[in-house]
């Protein structure tokens, strides 16, 4: 049998390529938010930007105050200014603001100002947990709560490249640094409480409750008009509180319904959510597409190992009699021996 060496390379890049292609055909399925899954739903036309939930959470979480010496100096007393300006090692919630022009009037794009919390969104399909190597971070089947285990963690980091929404902070101050992020109060819903950001909020800007529920309150929330006085849960759906407001209007959406895969942290906005700094993401996860190519990276160099494999064996059977007719086989065979 002839088969020479450009043939052989011919049928394996074939047999390679044929393997990569079916590999990029099975996409790893998008994963499902479980029925009992808890979240927050979040209404910045609802916020008057007290920073309640901030302190509710600093004491939930036992987070230190971040003192500014400046505005101590100022106001003459000392340690009660929480100074962060954005999310960091101590703060896991942020109310922040956004000002256009004249900032006259609130929940408006042009001319206006909005509020916007930023915490942990609770990912359906979460990034940082695909990219933990060693799964320090983890997704509760039940809840979907992404939650941290600071014992398995090897301070990688790979969470805060991976995460879309720049959510968890590194400890660099701290001789064994931990990452920090929300948990979304979970040792207080163990015991049958709810997040503190949602129990502090006066206004039911933070609401806790079922994602399902808190989407379909989302939806609801859209369909009013602008002007009209409605009725708004406050701390969670099933508290049975309630307040009436008047609808300032929303922009037409509601954001984590489908951002990347969705998430379990909604928000509502009387402006675009771009402008609130939140980015806009497509509904397919980074998560899914990277272990996606993973896959077919692992099948498409397993499949034409198996490939060459069968290839050398087939070879080396077909090309034996031919190897023990030919004079000059015979005397390397015959050399090999004697070495
Ligand atoms: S927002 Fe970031 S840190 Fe939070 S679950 Fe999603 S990927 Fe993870
Ligand atoms: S759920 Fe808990 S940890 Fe997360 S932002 Fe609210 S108070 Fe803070
Ligand atoms: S407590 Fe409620 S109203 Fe106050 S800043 Fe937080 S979300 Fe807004």
């Amino acid at each position: 049998m002839n088969i020479d060496r450009r043939d052989f390379l011919k049928v394996a890049l074939a047999g390679a390529t044929t393997a990569l292609t079916t590999g990029t055909a099975q996409a790893r399925p998008p994963k499902e938010l479980s029925p009992d899954a808890v979240g927050i739903l979040y209404d910045a036309t609802l916020c008057i930007g007290c920073k309640a939930c901030e302190v509710g959470c600093k004491d939930a979480n036992a987070m230190p105050m971040e003192a500014d010496p400046a505005l101590e100096q100022a106001e003459g007393v000392q340690g009660i200014w929480d100074a962060s300006s954005d999310l960091d090692s101590r703060t896991l919630n942020k109310i922040k603001a956004y000002a256009q022009g004249t900032a006259a009037v609130k929940d408006r794009d042009h001319d206006g100002y909005s509020f916007i919390k930023r915490a942990c969104m609770h990912c359906v399909d979460p990034d940082c947990v695909s990219a933990c190597p060693v799964s320090a971070l983890t997704k509760d089947p039940v809840t979907g709560i992404v939650g941290y285990n600071p014992d398995a963690c090897i301070g990688c980091r790979y969470c805060q490249l991976a995460c879309p929404f720049n959510i968890p902070k590194f400890e660099f101050d701290k001789p064994f640094p931990k990452i920090v992020k929300c948990e979304m109060c979970r040792h207080l819903q163990a015991e049958g409480g709810i997040p503190a950001c949602c129990a502090a909020c006066p206004t039911g800007a933070s609401l806790f409750g079922r994602v399902s529920d808190l989407l379909q309150e989302g939806h609801r929330r859209l369909s009013f008009k602008p002007g009209e006085r409605q009725e708004y849960p406050i701390h969670s759906l099933d508290s049975g509180d309630s307040r009436s407001a008047e609808v300032r209007g929303y922009y037409p959406r509601v954001y984590g319904e489908t951002e990347t895969g969705g998430t379990q942290y909604l928000l509502l906005a009387g402006v675009p959510f771009e402008d609130l700094g939140l980015p806009p993401l497509g509904p397919e996860s980074s998560a899914r597409l990277s272990e996606t190519i993973q896959h077919t990276i692992y099948q498409g160099l397993a499949a034409p190992a198996l490939l060459l494999g069968g290839l050398v064996y087939t070879v080396y059977r077909r090309t034996e009699d031919e190897r023990h007719d030919d004079p000059a086989s015979q005397a390397d065979e015959e050399d090999r021996r004697h070495d």
